[in-house]
């Protein structure tokens, strides 16, 4: 047995990351002599307002063995097959970001490219409707992939979930209290520090009990309670990139049956979320506070609502960027405390598992081996930049220059690797995936195609190819998710059956 093995995992919070970590290590540490302990301060309370995903999360469910139709009823989820991003290009036009590739290929070609090449040829369609998730979403049907028949158009079938995040965190809670791991309630008052390593050695709550450790995982928020008031890492700010700085989330009653997807609709001084659950609708407003104000951003979003109100506005503040190490010594930050990057395509959870699926991967042991904490810290930062890069897409590809706010971000510097990426698509139609990419080449595809980044010419090797064969193949892929989508069941229909939640308003 290993001598240096860690006796004690120390996670600091208990909101979405907090929970997530500890449902993760509790399983993955159950009947080990390393010892899991969660310390969270209801007083305090968490920022709640996670509530839409994307399709990786199903890889984490499956991890920890989560029964899905469990998990769906017990957060009054629902499903999601995509984002609709209303008024972005300009106003009066919207696209959907789906999750899930667009038409089949063929001939060893991507079948957008052929797709591309056909519409500069003038053959014009919507190529949104290649997508099976984007008609789903627009006749609010929903099933889960055919994965045994690869044939099929349903193999494909590409989904996360819209969830309320208090009720998931009480779900994973649940989780890993039944995998032994410790909840400990107060509030921490001070942190203690190794005088020589500076490692964090113990907390102390305000009722004077300390919980002493050997690895800390800091999932306290915004304020870092460890990573940064401790350690004081540093954070590198990314508002020039994302100007982005507040958000106001206001839940209300739903109008209708929920959509099996997320809208994101720009607004003057930023954009609205509407994420529909099962007994309510999940709304807010992020919005630059250079061109805002919080009471008219506030108003905003009431003008915008669908039903009434069921809590009061909850008014928060960031600051987009990340810690400059998210793995410092002995503490690893998580979740709001690794850093934020805005909620626009949904990836804070993401950001969360992967940073997990990295934690099991590099484990440490007491020795805290450095060039595993850098080979952590260069990857998560990578990992960070791809979604920076594809959000910031969404703010600089747009013809919006109608208000001051829209004007400032014509003005934005894109991300070298991002400028490359809209270069390819646009001078050569192609759009190249790289390794362990976050949003492969269908969400390049959908988004740069939606916010009018439109390609002058195509992959050559086309050219060789009849007009009247690509255009045959193209429309018999059209027929085929046109009935795919018609003989799937409703969303409506889908949960009902199988994970309606017990309580719905
Ligand atoms: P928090 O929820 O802030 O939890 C912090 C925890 O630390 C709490 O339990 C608190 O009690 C505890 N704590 C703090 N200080 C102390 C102390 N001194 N003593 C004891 N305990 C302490 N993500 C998505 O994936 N999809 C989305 O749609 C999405 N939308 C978002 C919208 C907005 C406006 C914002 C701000 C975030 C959004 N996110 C979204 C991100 C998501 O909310 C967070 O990533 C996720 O909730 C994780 O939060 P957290 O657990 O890191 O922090």
């Amino acid at each position: 047995m290993n001598p240096h093995l860690l006796d004690r995992v120390v996670i600091v919070g208990g909101g979405t990351a907090g929970w997530m970590a500890a449902a993760a290590l509790g399983h993955m540490l159950e009947g080990s002599p390393t010892k899991v302990t969660l310390i969270e301060s209801e007083a305090i309370g968490t920022v709640g307002v996670g509530e839409a995903t994307i399709p990786p999360i199903i890889a984490f469910n499956t991890m920890l063995g989560i029964d899905e139709d469990e998990f769906v009823r017990e957060t009054n989820a629902t499903f999601k097959l995509g984002i609709e991003f209303v008024d972005w290009f300009e106003k009066g036009h919207s696209y959907i970001h789906p999750f899930g590739d667009f038409g089949r290929d063929f001939d060893a070609i991507p079948f957008y490219q052929y797709w591309l090449h056909r519409n500069l040829a003038g053959e014009k369609d919507d190529l949104f409707a290649y997508s099976l998730m984007v008609e789903a979403c627009r006749r609010e049907k929903f099933m889960r992939p055919l994965s045994d028949r690869p044939q099929s158009a349903y193999a494909g079938i590409n989904y996360a979930f819209q969830f309320d995040a208090s009720l998931y965190a009480a779900f994973l809670r649940r989780f890993a209290e039944g995998k032994d791991v410790e909840r400990v309630e107060g509030r921490i008052e001070s942190v203690a520090q190794d005088g020589e390593t500076g490692h964090v050695t113990s907390v102390t709550l305000e009722n004077g009990e300390q919980v002493g450790g050997d690895f800390f995982i800091d999932c306290s928020g915004f304020r870092g309670l460890l990573i940064e008031q401790t350690l004081e890492t540093g954070y590198e700010d990314w508002r020039k990139w994302l100007p982005c700085d507040r958000a106001i989330a206001i839940p209300c009653e739903k109008a209708e049956y929920p959509v099996p997807y997320t809208r994101a609709t720009a607004r003057d001084a930023g954009w609205q979320w509407r994420i529909p659950l099962q007994h309510r609708t999940g709304n807010g407003h992020v919005y630059c506070s250079e061109f805002m104000d919080d009471e008219t951003a506030e108003q905003v979003l009431r003008d915008n609502l669908d039903g009434a109100p069921l809590a009061d506005a909850n008014r928060l503040r960031f600051v987009t960027g990340h810690r400059k190490q998210f793995w410092n010594g002995n503490v690893l930050a998580l979740g709001l405390a690794a850093g934020f990057m805005e909620p626009l395509e949904s990836t804070s959870i993401h950001l969360v598992q992967t940073s997990l699926a990295r934690l099991l991967t590099h484990f440490p042991d007491k020795r805290f081996n450095p060039s595993d904490i850098e080979a952590f810290n260069a990857r998560t930062l990578k990992e960070y930049v791809r979604v920076r890069d594809f959000l910031v897409l969404h703010y600089t590809a747009t013809k919006r220059d109608d208000t001051p706010f829209w004007r400032h971000c014509q003005t934005i510097e894109r991300p070298d690797e991002l400028t490359r990426r809209i270069e390819q698509f646009r001078e050569g139609g192609r759009i190249f995936e790289e390794p362990n990419d976050i949003f492969g080449t269908a969400s390049w595809l959908a988004v740069m195609y939606g916010q009018g980044v439109e390609p002058v010419a195509t992959n050559p090797l086309i050219a060789k190819v009849p007009m009247a064969k690509i255009d045959s193949a193209i429309r018999q892929i059209g027929s085929t998710i046109d009935n795919a989508a018609s003989d799937m069941p409703t969303h409506r229909e889908f949960i009902e059956k199988n994970c309606a939640a017990k309580i719905v308003i």
